[in-house]
């Protein structure tokens, strides 16, 4: 069948296998080489894709709960949003959560994902307890920070290239809220950014919405917003409207809705102090997740997204540089996102490093990936490096300088004999 990640960039044909049971999943692998687990197709790329797919979605049950101490075990398919579903209503939600809920808890492992809150809270792994990662030979090895710690730390963002995750130990957060209490901060430009995000550090929740058509003194046009859990013992969410695209249709409807949105929200609250308001959880976590199938307004060809993180002491310069770039090239998409981050984890090649990173979709066009070579060669000059899981066209030689930590990553794999077993279309293309 063919299969693409959530940019509908590249296409590939793969062999697709379903797995119930952990005895189907070891006889599948023991049939031949380069597989890769597939969770909910919500990376951007081709790092779930492979000539042997080993799709988690039905391996998807709930193991265990604590009531009392919010430790959840689940079987690696579940997704965010069915944990959300069962457990908000208890009162505990995720202590990360990244823009959309619609993933599978082996995706948010093997990514690592990150959130509004990084650096409050680190990535998705700090809230495993351990995990069961089956093997090439089929055996399973239980992982955590005191149990086969290198397997846990390669693991842990390591792209399916360890192994498939059977299931995790999560801690879940305590919350006595469905709601988050929101400041909405307009910002003229990327110094207004800098400071503001510098002001509001203290909040456990933030991000920037950037304007990209924006050029001149207002470079960087932003609404930042910041929040917290509400304290209101309401946890019941409100029931949302659905949006959908129901074909693939022109690109220009994206960037039309999400134009509208920034300018509805930045001309209410412009020359204002911060505008505060009490938004359901949904809306502020996922606002995507609204609209069914949004990736389809790029049309056919599809679309990249760019995710780079500059260290903090050339973020400003380099961000600038990035959106000049953008901003004179017109390709990017009308919105991107800026976030902070906090101190990188000991994973072996988990994306966050102390600074701030920016987000951006670009559809595929002609002149795309030259652009795309001048922003790689900004990111690098100032030491920074972009996010595998949005990737789908990464040079070897850009990897290996953004993940120093590549080769330990290598050698686990090498000890353990998953290079045969477990590869993807981009860890082949990274050199891994
Ligand atoms: C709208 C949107 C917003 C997003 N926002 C954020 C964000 O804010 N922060 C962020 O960090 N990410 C974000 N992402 C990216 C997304 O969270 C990650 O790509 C996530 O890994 C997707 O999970 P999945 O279940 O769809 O995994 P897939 O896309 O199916 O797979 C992703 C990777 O995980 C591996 N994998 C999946 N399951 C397993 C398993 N059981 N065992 C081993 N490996 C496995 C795959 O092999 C692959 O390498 C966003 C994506 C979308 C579409």
């Amino acid at each position: 069948m063919k299969l693409s990640g959530w940019g509908c960039y590249p296409i590939i044909e793969c062999a697709a296998h379903l797995f119930e049971k952990r005895s189907t999943a070891a006889a599948l692998l023991s049939a031949g080489d380069d597989w890769i687990a597939y969770g909910q197709g919500k990376s951007y790329g081709d790092s779930a894709l492979a000539p042997h797919v080993l799709l988690t979605q039905e391996y998807n049950k709930l193991i265990d709960f604590d009531a009392q101490t919010g430790v959840v075990t689940c079987e690696c398919g579940i997704t965010l949003a069915e944990l959300i579903d069962l457990f908000l209503p208890r009162g505990w939600f995720l202590k990360v959560t990244p823009g959309t809920k619609l993933i599978s808890v082996g995706g948010a492992i093997a990514s690592d994902v990150h959130g509004k809150n990084h650096h409050a809270e680190g990535c998705f792994s700090e809230s495993v307890i351990s995990l069961r990662l089956m093997l090439p030979d089929g055996t399973i090895a239980s992982c955590s920070r005191e149990e086969n710690v290198p397997l846990f730390r390669a693991t842990c963002g390591g792209m399916g290239l360890t192994g498939v995750i059977l299931d995790a130990t999560l801690q879940l957060k305590a919350v006595n809220s469905a709601y988050i209490r929101e400041n909405i901060i307009p910002c003229a430009n990327l110094d207004e950014v800098f400071v503001q995000y510098d002001r509001c550090s203290h909040y456990p929740y933030s991000v920037a919405w950037i304007d990209c058509l924006a050029g001149g003194s207002s470079l960087g046009r932003s609404i930042l917003m910041v929040g917290d859990h509400d304290d209101d013992g309401e946890l019941t969410l409100p029931e949302a409207k659905r949006l959908s695209v129901p074909v693939t249709c022109p690109s220009f409807l994206l960037n039309n809705y999400t134009l509208s949105m920034f300018n509805q929200i930045y001309y209410r609250v412009k020359g204002k102090p911060a505008q505060r308001q009490r938004v359901p959880l949904e809306t502020f976590f996922y606002p995507l997740d609204k609209i069914d199938h949004w990736n389809r307004m790029y049309g056919k060809a599809g679309f990249v997204q760019y995710q780079c993180v500059l260290p903090m002491a050339t973020s400003y310069k380099g961000m600038k540089a990035l959106l000049q770039q953008i901003s004179a090239a017109g390709m990017g998409s009308f919105l991107a996102v800026i976030k902070l981050f906090g101190p990188q984890n000991e994973n072996f090649l988990s994306f966050p490093m102390e600074g701030y990173t920016l987000a951006l979709d670009f559809k595929i066009q002609p002149k795309l990936f030259g652009l795309l070579e001048r922003l790689d060669r900004i990111v690098l000059e100032h030491d920074g490096r972009l996010y595998l899981t949005k990737d789908s066209r990464m040079s070897e030689a850009m990897f290996m300088q953004g993940y120093p930590r590549w080769r330990e990553f290598q050698d686990l794999r090498t000890q353990y004999g998953m290079k045969k077993k477990f590869n993807s279309w981009q860890s082949k293309r990274i050199g891994l």
